[in-house]
This record gives structure tokens, C-alpha cells and sequence, in this order.
């Protein structure tokens, strides 16, 4: 099942994709008290789709493809090493990445988008899959040059825009062998597989939620595979995971 998040007629909602019949169904409530549909469907055309998940906060995992620390020419860390991106950066498929004028070098990072659905605290790896609603896509976009001179990610990563999530979360979706690319205009740049990371989907969730609680709609960005590159003002930048769909989005000054 696909859920999306959209406005359509000055209201917000979610909604269960149909993209045979290119149809929305909107969900009585929210995804995380369960999936009623009610009313009729809408033409996908007729809604703007939003970031499908209002996370209180995302987790983000650096370095968790080994080629990708390397092109970057960092140590591996020990344990997965985790930042927090600002709720406040996140845009939805279409939304407009802003090129932030303290920066002279941004970064896209294609990275496959985990969206708890149910509170996870201690949760072990083998039970991690309960807590999960489904999965999407997020460009991790990073000001490279704020988060050298930083030492800390928070501004370099928060930036308004910096966090495009989407097209929808994809609930019946298998984490563990599923390709990442990143294209820019047109042009491929990275092409990675999950199956590369370091930490898989299940082992993160018992990682982080021995350190924090995980909350229905908070998101984790998985990590980044190898291939990371610049983005410059007017680029269309696309992240595409196999077996959930396409995040488009464009750069603006
Ligand atoms: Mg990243």
C-alpha cells in the first residue's frame, strides 16, 4: 500500500495511492490508527502531494555505506553514528530546495527514508519490523563546506528545504536489497543497493531507540551510498528507490 500526505481544497490529509487507476483515497484520521478510506476517490493530478510523514524529529546515520566514508575519506565508525535533521527542512515531492547564501558548496545524498509507525523504545532488531509504517525516500542535502568548517551538523544539515521527503511511504516494502540512485538532471550520479549498508534497516531501529524513543511519524535517513556530488541553482535533482518511486525536486537562489 502506498500512503501519501496532500492538500487538495485548503485541507490537509492522507490518502491511499491507487497507481493503476492514478486514484487517491483519503484515510479517515492519520496512517497510525490504521487505514480507513472514506469518501471518493480524486485524480492524483487534482491534489498536491506534501512530505508524506510530520515527523517530531529525523534521525539521520552518517557513514553507513563503506564506499561512501571513503570517498569522503573518513574512519568507519564503530557503531552507527547519528545526527538529528531540523523537522523544519523537510519539503514534499515538487517543493523547492533553497540554495542558502552561506554555503558555496550543497550536496544531494539519496538515501532510503524509514517512518516508525508505532512507539519504539528498546526495540530488538528481530521485533523492529512491527514498529516501522513503511518506508520512502529522502535527500539527505547537505551544505559540505558549513559541515567541514562546523564540526557539527546541525546548521549545515537543517537548512529551510534541506530535508525533501517522499513521493509516499510505501508499507509492504522489503528494506534489505533495494536500489538508491540520485540523478541530476537527467544523469545518474549514485546507484547504490541497501544490501550495501553497514547497519541494516532493523538493526538501526534497535540502535536509536536504546537511545531515544521513536515516535509514529518520526523518520530515520538510512544513510547515503557512494557518488555524492554538488548541486547548483536551477538543477533538478531526483532520488529514486527501486519498489517506492521518485523524489523530484529543484534548486532555487
Ligand atoms: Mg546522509
Amino acid at each position: 500500500m502506498r500512503i501519501a500526505r496532500y492538500e487538495c481544497e485548503g485541507r490537509t490529509r492522507y490518502g491511499v495511492v491507487d497507481p493503476e487507476r492514478g486514484e487517491i483515497l483519503e484515510i479517515a484520521g492519520t496512517p497510525f490508527d490504521g487505514v480507513e478510506t472514506t469518501g471518493d476517490p480524486r485524480r492524483i493530478e487534482e491534489v498536491r502531494l506534501l512530505a508524506p510523514a510530520v515527523p517530531g524529529k529525523i534521525v539521520a546515520v552518517g557513514l553507513n555505506y563503506k564506499d561512501h566514508a571513503r570517498e569522503l575519506g573518513m574512519e568507519l565508525p564503530e557503531e552507527p553514528l547519528l545526527f538529528l535533521k531540523a523537522p523544519s527542512a523537510l519539503i514534499g515531492p515538487g517543493g523547492e530546495i533553497v540554495y542558502p547564501p552561506q554555503s558555496r558548496r550543497v550536496d544531494y545524498e539519496a538515501e532510503l527514508a524509514v517512518v516508525i509507525g508505532r512507539v519504539a523504545k528498546r526495540v530488538t532488531e528481530k521485533d523492529a519490523a512491527a514498529h516501522i509504517l513503511g518506508y520512502t525516500c529522502i535527500n539527505d542535502v547537505t551544505a559540505r563546506d558549513l559541515q567541514q568548517k562546523d564540526g557539527q551538523f546541525a546548521r549545515s544539515k537543517g537548512f529551510d528545504t534541506f530535508a525533501p521527503l517522499g513521493p509516499w511511504i510505501v508499507t509492504d516494502f522489503e528494506p534489505t536489497e533495494a536500489p538508491v540512485r540520485c540523478l541530476v538532471n537527467g544523469e545518474v550520479r549514485q546507484d547504490g543497493n541497501t544490501r550495501e549498508m553497514i547497519a541494516s534497516v532493523y538493526r538501526l531501529v534497535e540502535y536509536i531507540s536504546s537511545n531515544m524513543t521513536l515516535f509514529p511519524g518520526d523518520v530515520i535517513a538510512t544513510g547515503t551510498p557512494p557518488g555524492v556530488g554538488s548541486l547548483r541553482v536551477g538543477d533538478a535533482v531526483t532520488v529514486e528507490v527501486g519498489g517506492i518511486g521518485e523524489l523530484a525536486n529543484r534548486v532555487v537562489a
